[in-house]
């Protein structure tokens, strides 16, 4: 899959042979806007909307299957081999360490989701110190990309939060790339480009602090919704993807919002219902509690058991407050 990823040079429908100006057009306006969207389509489909032949329509899909990147099969020993390089990045609170099983993992993707003001902000600003940290105090000594959509990014947390763990502010500062997302589609091409970066850099951790606020903003109503779930989950797979690839922690954030069908106990459900849900590998559940305390919960895990703890948030960052 690695040397898939990076041989191949994006291509646009465009590049397809018998795909010209006109029918591309008529492609996109249908939503065949990329060569994986053609790839799986049918021929009866493309010939429906472009006016152009069965015959020249399966030709077409048979240069997008060859172009597109549709993944390859693994032997079960090679996805052991791939686990095997798995690391575990700290929170800062061995507590929560301890309820992950040792920390954030690398190939997957760890959400926080909570109310506003629970504290998922100031956990990414952790986290990006963090990963910058050598080995032993439970960093990975690499650099940090994160996608801002609210822009909350502060570097002064960041100074704050380094000194209290013994590292070097500008540093440290240094070593965290931050990009400003606008709307969902940028976030979305931030996240493709994310790559091109890590190329560059040792990146062991990507952020995406609101994952789902600007997809939230953007597409209101009930005729948007299939639209927008469609792009999260593509977006949910870039990013794992991107994990994947680089060895790399994913940490994102998610909103809560009251679901009105939740009449007992705790009526919050996050944003984004199953496509986030069954894409994160973890779920944290954030809330707050007396005096910068923050009990966080463990949700539907693969394979360590549910529970939860007590964080604390403080000025120098995230601790267990003890
Ligand atoms: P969210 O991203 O979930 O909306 P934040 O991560 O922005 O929430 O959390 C904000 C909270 O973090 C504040 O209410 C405060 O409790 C805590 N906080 C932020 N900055 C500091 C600081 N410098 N010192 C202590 N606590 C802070
Ligand atoms: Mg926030």
């Amino acid at each position: 899959m690695e040397s898939n990823e990076e041989n191949k040079e994006k291509k646009t429908i465009e590049d397809l042979p018998g795909v010209g100006e006109a029918t591309a057009e008529k492609l996109r306006e249908n939503g065949y806007d990329d060569i994986m969207a053609i790839a799986v389509a049918s021929p009866k489909d493309l010939s429906d909307v472009t006016g152009i032949g069965e015959g020249a329509a399966a030709k077409i899909i048979a240069a997008a299957r060859k172009f597109a990147d549709i993944g390859n099969f693994e032997t079960g020993e090679e996805i052991l081999e791939r686990r095997k390089s798995i690391q575990k990045l700290t929170t800062g609170s061995k507590n929560l360490d301890d309820l992950l099983g040792g920390g954030l993992e690398t190939q997957a993707i760890t959400e926080f989701f909570g109310e506003f003001g629970s504290g998922k902000t100031q956990i990414m600003h952790q986290l990006a110190v963090n990963c910058t940290l050598p080995k032993e105090k439970g960093g990975f000594d690499s650099d940090v990309m994160m996608i801002d959509t609210e822009n909350t990014f502060r570097p002064e947390r960041i100074i704050q939060m380094a000194k209290s763990r013994g590292a070097d502010p500008d540093e440290t500062l240094k070593r965290i790339h931050v990009a400003r997302a606008y709307n969902s589609h940028h976030q979305i091409l931030l996240a493709e480009k994310a790559q091109d970066t890590a190329k560059e850099y040792n990146i062991k951790l990507l952020i995406v602090d609101s994952l789902t606020a600007h997809f939230r903003s953007e597409y209101v109503g009930r005729g948007s919704l299939a639209e927008r779930q469609q792009l999260l989950n593509k977006h949910m797979h870039d990013l794992l993807r991107f994990g994947t690839i680089y060895n790399a922690v994913i940490a994102v954030t998610n909103q809560v919002s009251a679901r009105p069908d939740v009449f007992f106990g705790d009526p919050m459900a996050p944003i984004g219902g199953n496509i986030v849900g069954h894409t994160a590998t973890f779920r944290i559940y954030l809330r707050k509690s007396k005096g910068g305390k923050r009990i966080a919960r463990l949700i539907d895990s693969p394979y360590l058991p549910e529970g939860e703890t007590v964080i604390q948030i403080g000025e120098d960052g995230v601790s267990d407050g003890t």
